[in-house]
């Protein structure tokens, strides 16, 4: 059962760190999607109720107001929603993406990553920003792999369907495969079906850190053949994995941008 909680926020627009953009507009606090490998389940320790990752979404409610105001001076580029997915099913209730970008500054660069589909209905309102880049996140074009790892996420082939449309209407497109799954993202194949619809393809590496329990046990469960594979997990793998996304980008002939933040610092073991 999921908690809603509507708060009142002081501010939305907020600096990030995150590549590639120099502000975060941060309007839902929680992600129903519930990924088991979500990065952001530290936000629960700012919060005073108890519900676990995925079981809530605070909803900042005065947003749309907030957004106008914090965003009219701003300069550069501005990422939607750093505080879970913007897209999420809670929207096509609340519709606080819509207000969102009906109020943004449109003279800000614009980069949304989600994984729904539901980012089709906002089209009309894309056309406000001169600057926009639209990502469908897509880990694995195997359902039953992502039904493992993003249990209440729209299926990928919904995604890609949704990257089709936004490339249709002529936007600058792109699919984030992030986090590749070791031994089960077929890389190759997502090349394959994504490059007709996307300008680039971009990449990273599992970080287990934050979900490393979550991982080991879905692995052990659905995939239990692989559990020592995952336990040896190696900075080796994750060169070879930059490697052959090196070589599937010139084959495919698609730019691509790797983070892989992760290698070299991680203890896999
Ligand atoms: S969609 Fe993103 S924010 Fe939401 S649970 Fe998944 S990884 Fe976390």
């Amino acid at each position: 059962m999921v908690k809603i909680y509507e708060i009142k926020a002081r501010s939305v627009i907020h600096k990030t760190k995150i590549p590639g953009a120099d502000w975060g507009v941060n309007y839902y606090r929680g992600c129903t999607h519930g990924c088991i490998y979500c990065y952001l389940k530290f936000l629960c320790r700012w919060r005073k109720q108890k519900e676990k990752w995925g079981e809530f979404v605070d909803v900042k409610i005065n947003a749309p107001g907030l957004v106008a105001k914090e965003s009219k001076d701003k300069e550069g580029t501005a990422i939607l929603c750093t505080g879970g997915d913007a897209y999420q099913p809670i929207d096509k209730e609340y519709q606080l993406t819509r207000k969102v970008l009906q109020n943004l500054n449109p003279n800000l660069k614009l980069s949304i990553l989600t994984k729904s589909n539901l980012i089709t209905r906002d089209i009309d309102l894309f056309k406000r920003f001169k600057n926009i880049k639209l990502g469908l996140t897509i880990t694995t074009l195997d359902e039953n792999i992502k039904k493992v790892f993003e249990p209440f996420s729209p299926s990928s082939h919904a995604r890609l369907e949704a990257l089709k449309k936004l490339k249709q209407e002529g936007f600058y497109t792109y699919v984030f495969v992030g986090p590749i799954l070791p031994y089960l993202t077929d890389l190759e194949e997502i090349f394959r079906e994504v490059s007709p619809f996307v300008n680039h393809l971009s990449f990273e590496d599992l970080n287990l850190n934050p979900c490393r329990k979550e991982v080991f046990e879905a692995i052990k469960k659905n995939f239990p053949e692989l559990e020592d594979k995952y336990k040896n997990l190696s900075k080796e793998f994750w060169f070879e994995k930059q490697k052959e996304i090196k070589e599937l980008g010139k084959r495919f002939n698609k730019p691509i941008r790797i983070y892989f933040k992760h290698t070299g610092s991680l203890k896999f073991k």
